[in-house]
């Protein structure tokens, strides 16, 4: 468990007593509510908000609007152990606190943080980050939607896909082209499109393999008018606020991951002690505690790796080529941790009963969404080169 390893000396008093309080909540309020979640495909509607009067959700967000102004590491404990009980409610969560606020909290007007910001914080409504589109979602920033002006305000016309929240939220920030040219940072303006604006729809919920228990859309826009007082930030700025993010995107997703991994190490250990087959419990075979030390590895240096990236981002330090390593290498370790909890509970391990089965289809999630494992690579290596005069 976390709480002896390595990776907890890096936590303050704070932090480490904060973590109980999480990890008692989720064992107490959340596993119960798995299998319904699950079910309805959507976290229970009166569940953030009983994560917002605990002060789970703002809590490193400022506190005049509701957050505690606490430490970059305790939004990162919640994630992973939010994940660790079930993915898909991290992953709404994640979108709402981790990508969402971040942006009204760094970016909005002082109107738009009292309108967005604060029942965010207070888990009274869901939100949207629509940035991928039917043509791809790794060309970023190349979209298809388009925002022209019209008269004081905007038009904002073209669709997106895979929008976390999208049949539950109350609001969306959409990701558009409004000047410049496809692959170029400058010329993207994100808009504040409300769920009753004219011309918003959103697309029946997709029925995924993964995170069952978070909602997600297509999202359509059909020449939404959005007054210029919705736009965040500047005009034409809008990508550059998605792209100075992407290194603690990557690294509250590492921590996510970590969560998946743990969870799947939570199944196969108890079993594996408790399992007897040919007269002894499993665990004694070498070929099972391969895997048990193999899963234990990776989890202790993903852990290990997402705090200290969390620590160098509280410091101000820029960590792209480090946060990318987390991101593809906590995603491996997650798939390959559910594939041996899978094969340590044998049958069972393919039964919906058992938990294994879920952790299997959400591990996988985290090879494509928030940057694929791919994308990673790219990154990697470019910034590897660069060190070599590349
Ligand atoms: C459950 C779920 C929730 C999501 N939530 C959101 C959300 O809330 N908001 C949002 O905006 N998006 C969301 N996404 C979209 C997600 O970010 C994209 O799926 C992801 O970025 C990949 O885009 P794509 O699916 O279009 O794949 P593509 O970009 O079409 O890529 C297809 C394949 O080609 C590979 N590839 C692409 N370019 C290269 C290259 N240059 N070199 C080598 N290989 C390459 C990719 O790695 C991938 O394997 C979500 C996705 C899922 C599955």
């Amino acid at each position: 468990m976390s709480a002896n390893s390595v990776a907890a000396a890096m936590l303050s008093d704070d932090e480490r007593a904060f973590l109980d309080v999480v990890r008692r909540f989720m064992a107490e309020q959340v596993v119960p509510l798995v299998p319904r979640m699950e079910k309805e495909g959507r976290p229970p509607p009166e569940l953030l908000p009983a994560m917002g009067e605990l002060g789970l959700l703002g809590t490193y967000l400022p506190e005049a609007y509701g957050g505690a102004g606490a430490s970059l590491m305790t939004r990162a404990l919640v994630a992973e152990e939010t994940a660790r009980v079930n993915a898909g409610l991290d992953a709404s969560i994640f979108v709402n606190i981790s990508l969402v606020a971040r942006h009204l909290a760094n970016h909005g007007s002082e109107e738009q943080k009292r309108k967005y910001l604060v029942p965010l914080i207070r888990g009274e409504c869901s939100a949207s980050i629509c940035l991928s589109e039917p043509h791809g979602g790794s060309d970023a920033l190349s979209p298809r939607t388009v925002g022209r002006r019209d008269g004081a305000d905007w038009l904002v016309d073209g669709s997106k896909t895979f929008i976390t929240n999208a049949p539950i939220s109350a609001f969306f920030l959409v990701f558009a082209r409004t000047s410049g040219e496809d692959r170029r940072a400058d010329g993207g303006t994100c808009f504040i499109v409300d769920r009753d604006m004219e011309g918003l729809s959103v697309g029946e919920p997709f029925d995924k393999m993964s995170l069952k228990s978070s909602p997600t859309a297509e999202v359509f826009l059909s020449d939404v008018r959005v007054p210029a007082a919705q736009i965040l930030g500047e005009v034409d700025r809008g990508f550059h606020y998605m792209l100075e993010g992407l290194d603690l995107e990557r690294v509250f997703e590492g921590a996510s991951t970590v969560g998946i991994a743990q969870a799947c190490l939570d199944v196969a250990a108890p079993y594996a002690l408790q399992r007897e087959v040919f007269g002894r419990p499993i665990a004694q075979y070498q070929m099972i505690q391969d895997k048990i030390a193999t899963m234990a590895m990776g989890i202790e240096t993903a852990r290990l790796m997402f705090y200290h990236l969390v620590r160098a981002l509280e410091r101000g330090e820029t960590v792209t080529r480090d946060a990318a390593i987390l991101k593809l290498y906590a995603s491996q370790v997650a798939v390959e941790a559910s594939r041996e909890a899978v094969q340590i509970l044998g049958g069972y391990g393919l039964m919906e009963e058992y938990q294994a089965a879920r952790l299997y289809r959400d591990a996988k999630h985290h090879e494509i969404g928030a940057g694929t494992s791919e994308i990673q690579k790219i990154i990697i290596a470019r910034e590897t080169l660069k060190l070599y005069g590349g």
